[in-house]
């Protein structure tokens, strides 16, 4: 794990004066973002704050890092977006469950039809057997003008990006390194029979990746789908054909390897998945 105290940032900007100077800041910017900064009468009075020593004070343990004075006034530094960004998606927040619905889409593992849930910041897609796409975190401001559908697109997106970045050894959570093996699955079906796991070493996240999904990262592979009507990345129905056309041709154990291959009609690709990652097999009809 880190050494660093996420505390001391929690306790910065958890106040409610700096997080409200930082949120008036990022409305402001919002609507003006030509003109992001805020003189300083205009943003106190917008924070609602009568006594100004007190103002000044929290507006001092923000600048430079998080808030910077201009000639117009004050303005949020990139660290003051992103920081502001990420409080202002709201994860903690309680908010609304979304489902259950029933997708237009079938389990890629045994073809039944599926629901999707979204709840307690997690959008979760599974089957009456139990199959489970991994599931999602989408912070409660990703419903932000966005239906189920629309989410269940999002999710696809963060999920091969979570794939792709943990493949590549980055946690999407913290940024922190991240170290996978490839192991068996005790899956009943032959679909998957190796999946990757392992931890983020930085913040702990587990990310599980099984071997078609990992196979749908694979550059060749992801072409291939697109090509055929179903980019991974596009949409969570065309993630989910993508994978329900994706199969285990072969696997080993010593080392650990594993063989996905994904049809569309007569032409298919071929994708190696080990140890040390992903690659493309390239075959006569590939
Ligand atoms: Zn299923
Ligand atoms: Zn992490």
């Amino acid at each position: 794990m880190s050494d660093h105290d996420p505390t001391a940032g929690l306790d910065l900007l958890g106040e409610d004066t700096r997080f409200a100077i930082l949120r008036e800041l990022a409305e402001h910017q919002r609507e003006h973002p030509d003109s992001r900064a805020l003189p300083f009468a205009e943003l106190r009075k917008r924070v609602g704050r009568r006594d100004a020593g007190n103002f000044n004070y929290h507006l001092k343990r923000l600048r430079d890092r998080f808030v910077e004075s201009t000639e117009d006034g004050y303005r949020l530094t990139y660290l003051g977006m992103v920081a502001y960004g990420r409080l202002a998606a709201g994860t903690y927040a309680p908010h609304d469950t979304i489902g259950p619905a029933e997708l237009d889409a079938d389990c890629p593992i045994c073809g039944q039809g599926m629901t999707a849930t979204y709840e307690d910041c997690i959008l979760t897609v599974s089957c009456p057997d139990g199959h489970v796409v991994p599931q999602n975190f989408l912070p409660p401001a990703a419903t932000t003008d966005r239906d189920l559908s629309d989410l269940l697109d999002v999710a696809a997106l963060g999920l091969l990006q979570d794939a792709e970045a943990a493949l590549s050894g980055v946690c999407t959570f913290c940024d922190g390194p991240v170290s996978l093996a490839l192991t068996e699955t005790d899956a009943d079906t032959g679909w998957a029979s190796h999946a990757y796991a392992g931890n983020c070493r930085s913040c702990g996240v587990l990310f599980r990746l099984s071997a078609p999904a990992a196979a749908l990262v694979e550059p060749a592979a992801a072409a291939f789908c697109a090509r055929h009507g179903a980019n991974p990345r596009a949409g969570f129905s065309e993630l989910l054909t993508a994978l329900g056309n994706a199969e285990t041709v072969a696997s080993g154990t010593d080392p650990p390897s594993s063989t996905v291959v994904v049809r569309f009609g007569e032409e298919s690709v071929r994708v190696r998945v080990t140890a040390e990652g992903v690659d493309h097999v390239p075959t006569p009809d590939s």
